[in-house]
C-alpha cells in the first residue's frame, strides 16, 4: 500500500530526486542521504542497485544486498527512496524492502519484453513508476512503455528525460533532443515530466545550463546524481556532484512558476525555439551530406581534368532553387544569397580535392 507520505512526495513541485548513481557501500549511501536531507531541497533518494552497464567488466551494482542500506537511509532521514528495476525479480526484491517509487532505466524502456515483464509483475500493486526515455530516439517506445504500465493498472506514472545516445562526438553524453520530450508533453500533458541532466550531460560543468533549459520548458522537477566523493564514484564519476554542490546548483536555477500568462508565453516561445534548433541541426547535417556528394564530383572532375566551375550547371541549380523558393514563400534575395554561399562552399571543397 502507498503511504500518504509518498503522495506528498509525488506532488512536490519542483520534485527533486537525488542520490548516487550506484549504491556502493552502506556508509556511502547513509552519508549521502544525510547530507542530502540537510540541504532541505531533496524529496526522494535515488541509488542504482543493479547497474546496466554497456560493457562487461565494470561495476554492475551491489544488487539486493544494498536494499537494506536504502531502508536504513530512509529511517535515518525520512526520505522515501527509488531504485531502478529491470526485471520482475528485481521488482519483487525491491518491493520486499519497501521501495517507494520504482524507475525504469533507459535500456529497459527500449526493450518491450522487459517492460511487459515488469508491468505484469506490477498488476495489483499500487506503486508510482518513473519511466526514462529509451536510449534510442524513438518516442513510440517511450509511449509503448506508458501504455504497458497503464494496462497493468499503474496509476501514478512520471517520465524522466535523460537524453538519447548518438554516434560521434557531441557536447553531451546523451543528446537532449528536447523536441522529443516536448512531443511527449503534447501526448501526455498531465503526466509528470522530470529531467535527468546528469545522464544528458555526462559532466558537471553543464548541469546547470541543462537543468535551466528543462525548467524553462516547464518540466516538473529534476533527477540529479550526487555522491559524497564524486571523483571516486564507482560509476558515472564525471557527472556526479556533492550534496552541497547540488544545493548550490538548485539555488542558481531560476524557477519558473506555472500558469502565469507570461510564463506560458515564454514556454511557447521556448518550444518553438527548440523546434528551430532541431531543424537547424538537420539543415547542417543535410548540408554536410551535400558537400560529401560535391566531394565525389570533385574526384570525378580531377580524374578527368574538368574545371570545377561548370557555369551551365550553376545557372541550372540557381534557377531550380528560385522557382522552388518562390512556391515556398522564400524571397529571391534570400535564395540567391543562400545558394551562392552553398555553391562557394562546394567549390572550396572541390578545390581541396583537386589540389591535394
Ligand atoms: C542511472 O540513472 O544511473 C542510469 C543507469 O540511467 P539510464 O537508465 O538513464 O542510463
Ligand atoms: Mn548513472
Amino acid at each position: 500500500m502507498q503511504s500518504s507520505s509518498i503522495l506528498n512526495t509525488w506532488n512536490q513541485r519542483p520534485l527533486i530526486i537525488s542520490g548516487p548513481c550506484s549504491a556502493e557501500t552502506e556508509e556511502q549511501v547513509l552519508f549521502t542521504a544525510q547530507r542530502l536531507v540537510a540541504t532541505k531541497k531533496v524529496h526522494l533518494l535515488r541509488a542504482g542497485i543493479w547497474k546496466p552497464r554497456t560493457r562487461p567488466g565494470q561495476f554492475e551494482g551491489i544488487g539486493a544486498a544494498a536494499l537494506p542500506w536504502m531502508v536504513k537511509a530512509k529511517e535515518l532521514t525520512g526520505l522515501p527512496y527509488t531504485v531502478e528495476v529491470a526485471s520482475a525479480k528485481q521488482l519483487e526484491e525491491a518491493l520486499q524492502f519497501g521501495v517507494d517509487v520504482i524507475w525504469i532505466g533507459a535500456r529497459t524502456t527500449a526493450n518491450p519484453f522487459s517492460v511487459q515483464e515488469i508491468a505484469n509483475a506490477l498488476q495489483g500493486i499500487d506503486i508510482p513508476v518513473l519511466i526514462k526515455n529509451p536510449i534510442n530516439p524513438d518516442i513510440d517506445l517511450w509511449t509503448g512503455a506508458i501504455e504497458r504500465f497503464e494496462k497493468a493498472g499503474v496509476r501514478k506514472m512520471g517520465l524522466i528525460h535523460r537524453g538519447f545516445s548518438s554516434y560521434g562526438n557531441s557536447a553531451y553524453r546523451n543528446a537532449p533532443m528536447w523536441h522529443l520530450a516536448i512531443e511527449m508533453k503534447r501526448r501526455y500533458p498531465n503526466m509528470m515530466l522530470l529531467c535527468d541532466p546528469s545522464h544528458i550531460c555526462g559532466r558537471r560543468d553543464i548541469l546547470l545550463e541543462v537543468s535551466q533549459t528543462s525548467i524553462d520548458l516547464d518540466y516538473d522537477g529534476l533527477m540529479i546524481e550526487s555522491h559524497i566523493d564524486p571523483d571516486n564514484a564507482w560509476s558515472d564519476a564525471n557527472q556526479q556532484v556533492t550534496p552541497e554542490a547540488l544545493a548550490i546548483l538548485l539555488d542558481q536555477i531560476t524557477w519558473r512558476k506555472e500558469g502565469i500568462e507570461n510564463e506560458a508565453l515564454h514556454t511557447a516561445i521556448e518550444n518553438l525555439r527548440q523546434q528551430i534548433n532541431q531543424l537547424d541541426d538537420e539543415l547542417l547535417q543535410i548540408l554536410a551530406k551535400r558537400m560529401k556528394l560535391a566531394d565525389q564530383i570533385g574526384t570525378c572532375k580531377k580524374e578527368n581534368n574538368i574545371t570545377i566551375l561548370q557555369t551551365e550547371r550553376w545557372i541550372e541549380i540557381l534557377n531550380r532553387a528560385l522557382a522552388n523558393g518562390r512556391d515556398l514563400g522564400l524571397s529571391k534575395e534570400f535564395i540567391i544569397k543562400y545558394f551562392d554561399a552553398v555553391h562557394m562552399e562546394s567549390i572550396s571543397h572541390q578545390n581541396k580535392i583537386m589540389n591535394s
